[in-house]
């Protein structure tokens, strides 16, 4: 990471993983709706750029939650392994999705 503060953007999402086992991205997301975010529980407004959280999980399956940037990066992030960026476009929930429909066995990294 080159400003120690890793945070997904328009290029960038970022992949970790969990203890678990489990693979989580973090995606630069502009909410549609009003969210909650699960680290505050507070509000994250229409329009707001935030932080959608989206797992893999080990066994297959996926699952995501949105939260704000600055709750992830103190909550979420700090918690992961093997923190790296990756290219936005192979983050997309479509591809994710279609990720979680294969054992972590089976993936392709
Ligand atoms: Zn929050």
């Amino acid at each position: 990471m080159d400003d120690g503060r890793p945070a997904p953007d328009k290029r960038w999402s970022l992949r970790g993983v969990t203890e678990e086992g489990d693979e989580a991205w973090l995606i630069r997301g502009v909410s549609r709706k009003l969210y909650r975010c699960p680290g505050c529980h507070g509000e994250i407004e229409i329009g707001a750029e935030h932080t959608v959280v989206q797992y893999v999980h080990r066994l297959g399956g996926t699952e995501h939650h949105h939260w704000h940037r600055r709750c992830a990066e103190e909550l979420v992030i700090p918690d992961l392994r093997q923190v790296r960026r990756v290219p936005a476009s192979e983050s997309s929930q479509r591809r994710l999705e279609a990720r979680g429909r294969v054992k972590a066995g089976r993936r392709r990294r």
